[in-house]
């Protein structure tokens, strides 16, 4: 029996899975991929997802990366990067003032908007010109492919369907506080069927970091519900710090009537399926079942919000690992995720520093996204950097580690110097104390090659430069440097470093 409130609440709750069932059956739609597709690199993404299995394959990662994932990473950087806008305030539509506009009410949508699915219109007015701009909150994912902009509402609607558009499995994730990503199905290994849902937040390009709400935002989830054309689920305890703490604040629906409502609409939207679809899904649910429900907790620090400005991440009290000094509070939280190999892409490098080593493939303990990830480090670009929140928590000891491709990857090479120069900014996530490693042909073993305590960059991107002792001048095929101190722990917040050059012996 429902009592009190919760009849609305159960209504609302319905009619919100209900609109992202609506959507599920979009995604699906054969004309509504092919307009996605026909937006998106697909050839080039593919390319770049085939090479880097290529990679993954060459480097004997295990597990070796699959196909899906590679696109997945793939997808999460070009649509943040190059295809979809983050909107706080719409610019002015008639002089084009950018930060003019100030939100004066809500309004119904007209008849325009509604037929793209908008389900509220915010209206602002603009203080250079006093005009009007209507910034309609669509939900129809094939206009939002038109309008590129939103908020988290409109990235995940829009980026799921060109998951499906790029033959990825994905479905919503619908949270009760006032988000939504996606989930993409991956499977273990190339070919086979086990597999499982991975989190894949468009606004952040994150990627399996279901610690990043409760641990990096300092969000209090409730309700995450899964959806797609096959099925609704509760996925909620995997987002869960502390799964006991989350049920407790699970009092909008009862939880009896949630779990039957569930199954119901699950079974409902199965029953027009074959005995093989069926029973693939089947195998495909209970894949996802077998796994740890909850997520596994580390002291690894995870980043506050990064989409939408300061003030309305503020505003929301998201802004968690971004606050200063936030460093050694460290709470349970998951680690990174595993950082694959990449290629460095340095080649052209060795002409500006001549002797510096080049065509290696790089990795990291953690990285920032793609856009301050570890090749960030070795493209000797100082303009550029590698920045790992992980790294920043009290006893972490971030690392880079650059291997040694093709027949020099073999024989080994003997390196001579390293020159590591600061970032751009946060002194205080600059290496203090770091440790060079290597590793001889044939061995797995990292063998220590130098160490340095005490380091002082004098300004913002400023080199320092180390000669190896004599008697580490040996081959080797990788090298890995340690950073065991950063210059104030207690402030960083995360570890920095804008490039991480080593030269050969000549
Ligand atoms: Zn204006």
């Amino acid at each position: 029996m429902l009592r009190g409130g919760r009849e609305v609440h159960t209504g609302a709750f319905i009619a919100r899975i209900e609109d992202a069932l609506r959507k599920a059956s979009i995604y699906q739609d054969d004309l509504a991929q092919a307009l996605a597709a026909s937006l998106m690199p697909l050839d080039r993404l593919e390319g770049e997802a085939g090479a880097a299995v290529a990679l993954s394959m060459e480097m004997e990662e295990e597990p070796p990366l699959v196909r899906e994932e590679a696109l997945l990473r793939g997808l999460l950087a070009w649509f943040k990067s190059e295809f979809f806008t983050w909107t706080d305030r719409p610019v002015c539509g008639y002089c084009d003032g950018k930060d003019t506009t100030r939100l004066a009410r809500t309004a119904a949508p007209d008849s325009r908007e509604a037929a793209h699915l908008a389900s509220v219109v915010e209206v602002y007015t603009c203080s250079a010109c006093g005009a009007e701009t209507r910034f309609p909150r669509y939900n129809d994912p094939l206009k939002l492919l038109e309008t590129r902009r939103g908020r988290c509402g409109e990235w995940a609607n829009a980026f799921a369907l060109c998951c499906a558009a790029a033959g990825l499995r994905a479905r919503q994730a619908l949270d009760w506080t006032d988000h939504v990503w996606a989930e993409v199905f991956l499977p273990l290994r190339a070919g086979e069927a086990p597999g499982r849902w991975v989190h894949a937040d468009p606004c952040e390009a994150a990627m399996d970091t279901p610690l990043l709400y409760e641990a990096g935002w300092g969000k209090r989830l409730s309700y995450v519900i899964a959806v797609d054309e096959n099925g609704v689920v509760d996925v909620s305890c995997r987002y869960a710090r502390d799964w006991e703490a989350m049920k407790a604040r699970r009092v909008l629906v009862d939880a009896d009537w949630l779990k039957e409502y569930l199954a119901h609409t699950t079974a409902q939207l199965r029953s027009h399926l074959s005995a093989d679809q069926l029973a693939e899904l089947a195998a495909r649910d209970a894949a996802d079942a077998a796994r740890d429900p909850n997520p596994v907790p580390t002291r690894q620090r995870l980043p506050g919000r990064q989409s939408g400005s300061e003030t309305w991440v503020a505003s929301r009290g998201e802004g968690g690992g971004n606050k200063a000094g936030a460093a050694d509070e460290g709470p349970a939280a998951a680690g990174p995720p595993l950082v694959r190999y990449r290629l460095a892409g340095d080649e052209g490098v060795a002409a500006r520093l001549p002797g510096r080593l080049t065509g290696g493939a790089v990795r990291a303990s953690g990285q920032n996204g793609e856009a301050e990830g570890a090749v960030r480090a070795l493209d000797g670009d100082p303009a550029t950097k590698w920045l790992d929140f992980g790294g920043g928590a009290l006893g972490a000891v971030p690392w880079l580690e650059y291997r040694v491709r093709g027949g020099a990857g073999k024989a080994g090479v003997e390196v001579a110097r390293y020159v590591l120069t600061a970032g751009n900014d946060a002194p205080a996530r600059d290496p203090k104390a770091v440790a060079l490693e290597g590793q001889r042909p044939g061995s797995s073993e990292w063998v220590t090659l130098d160490e340095r305590e005490g380091l002082c960059f004098p300004e913002r991107g400023s080199a320092l430069s180390f000669d190896l002792p004599t008697e580490s001048c040996f081959p080797c095929v990788a090298f890995r440097l340690r950073i065991l101190e950063l210059l104030d722990r207690a402030a960083a917040g995360a570890v920095q470093l804008a490039c991480w050059d080593l030269y050969v012996a000549q």
